[in-house]
């Protein structure tokens, strides 16, 4: 048996500064990648790419200090196949593995169940 490998979930709050695109200033990102040593940075879904196919926008920072910077990253294929065969885990390409539905975020079940409750606890 081997150990649960939980989600970072580390967080931070894109603040205004001069090269952040309009949409993302205010945004509350938090790391979906399994916990990682502190040299590698934090990764969160930022947004759709707007070229079509399997790319989506990520945020990426290093600490609460840091500005997030955005980037189109691939998404992380789990099997090759026909185009809508084609499963994709919900991380980038290149990720520090394992893949998405191996990650345990305790939280992320906490809100699912809340939510499924009609309780909405954040504001
Ligand atoms: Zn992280
Ligand atoms: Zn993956």
């Amino acid at each position: 048996m081997t150990d649960p490998v939980f989600v970072c979930g580390a967080r931070i709050t894109v603040l205004a500064h001069p090269t952040a695109p309009r949409e993302v200033i205010g945004m509350k990102l938090r790391c979906r990648c399994a916990e990682h040593p502190a040299t590698t940075p934090h990764h969160d879904f930022a947004g759709e790419a707007e070229r079509p196919g399997p790319f989506a926008v990520w945020a990426r920072w290093r600490d609460e200090t840091s500005r997030p910077v955005l980037g189109e990253l691939a998404d992380c294929l789990l099997e090759e196949g026909r185009e809508d065969t084609r499963r994709y885990c919900v991380l980038f390409s290149g990720h520090a593995p394992p893949c998405s539905w191996q990650i345990h975020d305790p939280e992320q079940q906490a809100e699912s169940l809340l939510a499924a409750l009609g309780i909405d606890w954040r504001e």
